[in-house]
């Protein structure tokens, strides 16, 4: 399985055009075209390069040096975006410390861009632990750091209040890995409920909240609480991922909200994939409709 989905695979070389709804491209040149696309639509974007549970120093580090050049090549180009970055392909997996370096050296960089932000991706239950602490450690030197809620998570709303009280920038999301139900909400509604919990704390005591789903239930209740809680439009983005509504995407920015959508990119696009096709069905038939429209 681990050979199917390297980069150099005959898979991976021949099936990109399957994962192309959802990763633009494998290069950063196309992925700067991208944000310059959705630039002109109004919106923000999130640059992620793909990659994750990287075992060698050497991979983390090369991960490291392409988010360096990501960010040069957003600079140079003049496109508004951010990074999103996975701690587990900057060696968190490998050593914690060497991960808060590696994490460190990229928001170095960042500070120097139009919008300095990284944002630290959350990934399965074994490393919240361990990300929430390189998050803090990070943050407590330089506040260009940001984290990410799952709200499929029972543990989530404590740490929520703990990054409120840090007054650091979170991005809400409902979860993308399959974890057991003696840590995590597995029916959607309960998601769903908890989600608007914690969406109307950060909404009413948070720093810029990220209110990251594609989920229009969602989606509707949050603008009522932001009315409620008098939350004006500037102070909270929503956020979605590349390929995924992009009508419901376009109309939110019409109706005067802001709107930031994560673009990964990168020859290690498999397991982002896997994660967007076992989400939702539509998502497959996507991939599936790519291949009579190539
Ligand atoms: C910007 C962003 C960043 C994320 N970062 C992380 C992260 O760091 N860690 C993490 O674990 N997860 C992350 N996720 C993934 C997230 O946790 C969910 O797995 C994912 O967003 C699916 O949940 P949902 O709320 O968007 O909608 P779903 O629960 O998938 O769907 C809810 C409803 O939305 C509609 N819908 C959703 N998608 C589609 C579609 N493609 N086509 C048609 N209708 C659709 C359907 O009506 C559906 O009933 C991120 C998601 C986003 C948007």
């Amino acid at each position: 399985m681990d050979r199917l989905f390297a980069p150099d695979s005959a898979f991976q070389k021949n099936f990109f055009f399957l994962a192309k709804r959802f990763v633009p491209g494998e290069t950063i040149e196309s992925a700067i075209e991208t944000v310059r696309a959705l630039n002109a639509a109004g919106m923000t974007a999130s640059l992620d390069f793909l990659g994750e549970d990287v075992l060698e120093r050497e991979a983390a580090v090369k991960t490291r040096d392409a988010y360096v050049r990501m960010l040069d090549s957003i600079d140079a180009s003049g496109v508004d975006s951010n990074v999103s970055v996975k701690l587990t392909a900057m060696g968190l997996l490998i050593d914690e410390d060497f991960a808060v370096d590696n994490l460190l050296h990229i928001m170095q960089r960042s500070a120097k861009n139009r919008d300095p932000f990284v944002r630290i991706d959350m990934e399965g239950s074994g490393v919240v632990d361990a990300t929430l602490r390189v998050f803090e450690r990070a943050y407590a030197q330089q506040r260009n750091v940001g984290v990410v809620f799952q709200s499929y998570l029972q543990r989530t709303a404590a740490d929520v209040e703990r990054v409120i009280a840090l007054g650091a920038r979170v991005r809400l999301c409902k979860g993308a890995y399959n974890e057991p139900p003696e840590i995590a909400y597995k029916k959607m509604p309960e998601i769903r409920e908890n989600y608007l919990r914690l969406a109307r704390e950060l909404l009413a005591r948070g720093n810029y909240p990220g209110i990251a789903t594609h989920d229009r239930r969602l989606i509707e209740a949050v603008k009522v609480i932001a009315k409620t809680e008098n939350v004006s439009s500037d102070r909270f983005e929503f956020q979605m991922l590349y390929g995924c509504r992009p009508h419901v995407q376009r109309d939110l920015v019409a109706q005067g909200y802001r709107m930031r959508i994560y673009v990964p990119f990168g020859t290690h696009w498999a397991g982002y994939f896997y994660r967007r096709v076992l989400e939702r069905r539509e998502n497959a038939l996507f991939a599936l409709s790519s291949m009579f429209s190539r």
